[in-house]
């Protein structure tokens, strides 16, 4: 349907075609048997306003790139309509939360709109988060607030532009409804501006999706489940078989490994990786309470949900990920029925997983390749050098492509990543110094030219990255009703790797007033 004479949309909803529906359409909240989504509308809204969009997705979507075939789609994108050919509905998953087995969850407040087919053939679910509630909304009202949509509009984008496998944001949209949240859990609710983020990927399928089935023992679902997900999603694999089913559990151990790898080169903390939050396709999917590294600290996480045990810390993302993988082939084994093919993949996964962070680190360090006798000794003692003071990793990495490493005593160039000039005493600095001058022999070994080990590093080390209390302040604007800070982010995160001049305000480390302030470096789950 032509809703601007630039917009027309080709649908194939292959998820609600193929997999049966929960026959009751109302909202009210419920188990769900036998049943892949249950069919619900967004909840119109009374003043939908466009803050921002992705021309980029726009572009995927085949929706011209201008504002004004955006506006043109407000009403879609604030769930006022829908188009002749969406099928909306909300999906149903399961998952463990915090290591424990939560049983079902779905989508409780992201409704599937349908999956659009662009002119270059590809298939694109778009799907509105925070438009209303399902039967999956359990107690809780099924809206997102402007805060916790900023952050998700603005990340997956900047993600996506720094080469890590993401869902995508096509728009951010006010609604003019106010929601009520208790933002810190302390009793003191408050009113807040009401948001709906448009997300776009090629699915929304998580390992949840599975896991519920197979908990209830529905093999029957949970096999046109998979048949659904490996013919649309892996047709390379071939037709539904055991074989292929496995197949389908080492790639998604692949792409999983992969796209941790790249957290851990970014600094990324996803912040609540429970299965219900992990993609089939290996996307970094549900920006919650994650956060970036400002100090180099592997035991770090932003989310003050998870304070007490730390499960999602920097360092344990591989850990959880291999966790879940776990899980995931747990209730994948009764369609294959044979655990050794799911435990091999199980088993190379820790392998897979530092292969591709090892070549990650070496191109962060401006190598070629990984040397493990020479690079396992030199990377360890650069974490230890790195957690010793306080560091900032997304600047320490940026500015030692500028480093002169083959000179002696060229260290000092690198305060500009430390946080506590205090910290810096003779020890810490004979220590980089050794260090720089290993460095500085592996380099010369390799055969690597200054220019090249710059360029190279300026691929892997990101200049700009969406530092927490910058898009807190982006989120105390838009809250005051000023959104050029978004606009500013969201253009600078475009090209994350650029020096950008007018821009170095960008790229500085947390003043010391973000420290300790909600929202800059801790985030509770209340979104
Ligand atoms: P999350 O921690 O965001 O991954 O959410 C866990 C579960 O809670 C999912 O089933 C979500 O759909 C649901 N959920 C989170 N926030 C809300 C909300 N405001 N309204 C309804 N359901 C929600
Ligand atoms: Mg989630």
């Amino acid at each position: 349907m032509a809703l601007a004479d630039s917009i027309e949309f080709t649908f194939d909803n292959t998820f609600t075609e193929q997999l049966p529906a929960d026959p009751d359409t109302t909202r009210a909240p419920r188990q769900v048997h036998g049943a892949a989504y249950s069919r619900v509308d967004p909840t119109p809204v009374s003043a939908p306003q466009l803050l921002a969009f992705s021309a980029e997705v726009a572009a995927d979507l085949g929706i011209a790139d201008n504002g004004a075939s955006l506006t043109a789609l407000l009403p879609v994108l604030a769930g006022n309509t829908t188009l002749d050919g969406m099928d909306p509905h909300a999906m149903c998953y399961g998952g463990h939360q915090f290591g424990n087995w939560a049983g079902q969850l779905g989508d409780g407040r992201a409704i599937g709109l349908g999956e659009v087919i662009n002119s270059a053939g590809e298939r694109w679910a778009i799907q509105l988060k925070g438009a209303g509630r399902t039967p999956y909304s359990r107690t809780a009202d099924g809206l997102a607030v402007l805060r916790s949509s900023v952050r998700e509009f603005l990340c997956s984008e900047a993600m996506f532009h720094l080469g890590v496998p993401t869902t995508r944001a096509l728009s951010l949209v006010t609604t003019g409804e106010r929601v009520m949240r208790d933002m810190f859990y302390d009793g003191n609710p408050d009113w807040e501006s009401g948001a709906v983020v448009c997300r776009v990927a090629p699915s929304f399928i998580r390992f949840g999706n599975f896991q519920l089935p197979a908990s209830r023992g529905d093999n029957e679902l949970l096999r046109q489940l998979a048949d659904h997900t490996l013919t649309t999603h892996f047709a390379h694999l071939g037709d539904p078989s055991p074989a292929a089913y496995a197949a389908m559990f080492d790639e998604v151990c692949s792409t999983s490994a992969l796209m941790v790898a790249h957290w851990m080169r970014v600094g990324f903390v996803h912040g609540v990786m429970n299965t219900d939050n992990m993609s089939i396709l290996g996307l970094t999917i549900d920006y919650g309470p994650y956060g970036w590294l400002e100090g180099y600290d592997p035991d770090w996480t932003p989310n003050t949900t998870d304070a007490g045990q730390r499960r999602y810390r920097f360092g344990q993302q591989p850990q959880v990920a291999h966790w879940n993988l776990v899980q995931l082939a747990n209730a994948l084994h009764p369609l294959i029925d044979d655990t050794e093919p799911l435990q091999a993949s199980i088993d190379a996964f820790p392998d897979l997983y530092s292969e591709h962070y090892q070549s990650m680190m070496a191109a962060k360090l401006g190598l070629d390749r990984w040397i493990p006798e020479a690079d396992e000794p030199l990377l360890t003692e650069l974490i230890g050098i790195l957690r010793s003071v306080e560091t900032d990793m997304t600047i320490f990495f940026r500015e030692l492509a500028d480093v002169d490493i083959h000179r002696a005593g060229s260290g000092g160039a690198l305060t500009a990543a430390h946080y506590r000039p205090e910290q810096i005493d003779s020890a810490y600095t004979l220590r980089l110094d050794r260090w720089l001058s290993a460095y500085s022999a592996r380099v010369r070994s390799a055969g690597v030219g200054e220019s090249t080990r710059a360029s190279t590093m300026n691929e892997a080390n990101p200049r700009f990255v969406l530092r927490n209390y910058l898009a807190q302040l982006a989120i105390d604007d838009a809250e005051r009703g000023d959104f050029a800070k978004i606009h500013e982010l969201l253009d600078t995160l475009k090209r994350p790797y650029t020096e950008q001049s007018g821009r170095e305000h960008l790229a500085e480390k947390r003043p010391e007033w973000a420290r300790q302030r909600a929202g800059c470096s801790q985030l509770s789950c209340s979104s």
